[in-house]
């Protein structure tokens, strides 16, 4: 999925920028710029015409040293081992930032989900599991939903998994439908830790978010939620776009009418609320925020002069090259980082595995109260360390979760 360049060196490059500020020590450097494990495996398939395929399928383990690594699955044409190692990575830092008690991890199989029947993908789900059933489970390493994956896919791994050990496990996965051991809330948690994020952003800076103005871009789980619950507190939404095409209106877009729009023609190209628009139009408009949740690299060199967002909130994962962020930051663009506006999914999955392990489950209520709290806390403690290191949001971010690995690698100390 990277439109040039290695994804795993852009992370690099913030991680090198945020160590110096912290006078990281070089041993404890070199072992948190490294991957602890990166399983390759290959998963061959019947597909319905008969014909055998062999999909190409990654799982890395980037750092368990607070806990059992957790991260999503990704099905993609584009995915690659690079792009799934950094993606392990951020996932280190986003747990770390967010407080919960996991490592970072990432899988990916190299596949495009929509020229495949739901068979060929649970036949590939299933097999997928099998090569790295020995890698994962509920103290090693916890999958969850990413692009183009979602609760059916997890619960064909909790399925897969469960046979495999001899026993139903549910906590070996997290992002699973309500019924089988889901947590209420979860399906929403990234879009709502946006939300969360994004009105903070605002008092911070001292605008109301009741008449702010938001363009997204991706109308998948994160940017429909985020549009969605951004709406509810009062802002406009006034432009969304997918894969497909997209949909502009200044006087704000009907997001409930939009999700029902997606329901039938599952994308929002030739929604009849607004005019028609294009991901770069949309880049452009001058609103007060701007949420990329699709993919990686999408504000580069080439389009940030055209960005005039006062507040870019990142629900995609790697949406902004180091370069186009140097600019923005240049510029006083406040950007809340993708470790820290994404973290609402890690958090309200680590509920979800807490709920698991205990039996016993909560209140929607009292899911997106702990969300809320924990969403405030790491805003608050990113916003706190920029203004101490008198330094941007995302080398804050990665500040504050180094730190945090950092002691306990030490804490731990070396085993040889
Ligand atoms: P999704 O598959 O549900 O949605 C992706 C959306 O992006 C879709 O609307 C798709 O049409 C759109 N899209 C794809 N290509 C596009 C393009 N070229 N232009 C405009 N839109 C395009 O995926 P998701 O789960 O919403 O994930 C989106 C991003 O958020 C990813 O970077 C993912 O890693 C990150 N993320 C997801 C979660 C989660 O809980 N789902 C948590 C943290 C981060």
């Amino acid at each position: 999925m990277a439109a040039g360049g290695s994804i795993f060196n852009a992370m690099l490059q913030e991680f090198d920028g945020a160590a110096r500020l912290l006078g990281l020590d070089p041993g404890i450097w070199k072992i948190l710029t490294h991957p602890k494990r990166q399983i390759t495996v290959s998963c061959p398939i019947q597909m319905d015409n008969g014909e055998i395929e062999v999909f190409t399928g990654y799982r890395v383990q980037y750092n368990i040293t607070l806990g059992p690594a957790k991260g999503g699955i990704r099905y993609h044409p584009d995915v690659t081992l690079d792009e799934v190692t950094a993606l392990a990575a951020w996932m280190t830092w986003k747990c770390a930032v967010a407080q919960v008690p996991f490592g970072g991890g990432k899988g990916g199989i190299i596949c495009d989900p929509t020229r495949m029947s739901r068979r060929e993908l649970e036949a590939l789900t299933r097999r997928y599991v099998a090569e790295i059933v020995d890698a994962i489970g509920p103290d090693k390493d916890v999958p969850a939903p990413d692009v183009n994956t979602n609760a059916q896919v997890m619960a064909w791994i909790m399925d897969t998994y469960s046979m495999h050990v001899g026993h139903t496990s549910t906590a070996v996965v997290t992002g699973k439908p309500v019924e089988m051991g889901g947590s209420l809330g979860r399906r929403e948690a990234t879009g709502r830790g946006v939300m969360i994020t994004t009105r903070e952003a605002a008092k911070h800076l001292g605008f109301d978010i009741q008449s702010a103005t938001v363009a997204v871009q991706g109308f998948g789980n994160v940017g429909s939620v985020s549009a969605d619950l951004l709406s509810q507190i009062g802002a406009t939404i006034v432009a969304v776009t997918d894969w497909k095409g997209g949909v502009y209106n200044a006087k704000g877009l009907d997001i409930p009418k939009m999700l029902d729009y997606m329901k039938q023609h599952t994308t929002i190209d030739g929604f009849p609320g607004g005019e028609s628009i294009e991901n770069a139009a949309l880049f452009a408009l001058d609103v007060d925020v701007l949420v990329p949740a699709a993919l990686e690299n999408q504000i580069t060199a080439e389009n940030v002069g055209e960005i005039k967002a006062k507040v870019i909130a990142e629900g995609a994962n790697g949406p902004t090259t180091p370069d186009a962020h140097k600019t923005l930051h240049d510029r006083g663009v406040f950007v809340i980082p993708d470790i820290l506006a994404n973290a609402g999914g890690v958090t309200t999955s680590y509920f979800e595995w807490v709920q698991n392990r205990h039996g016993y489950f909560w209140e929607e209520d009292e899911v997106n109260r702990r969300l809320e709290v924990k969403m405030c806390d790491a805003f608050k403690d990113v916003l706190q360390t920029s203004i101490k290191y008198k330094t941007d949001l995302r080398t804050a971010a990665y500040v504050v979760a180094i730190s945090r690995v950092a002691t306990v690698t030490k804490l731990r100390g070396m085993y040889a």
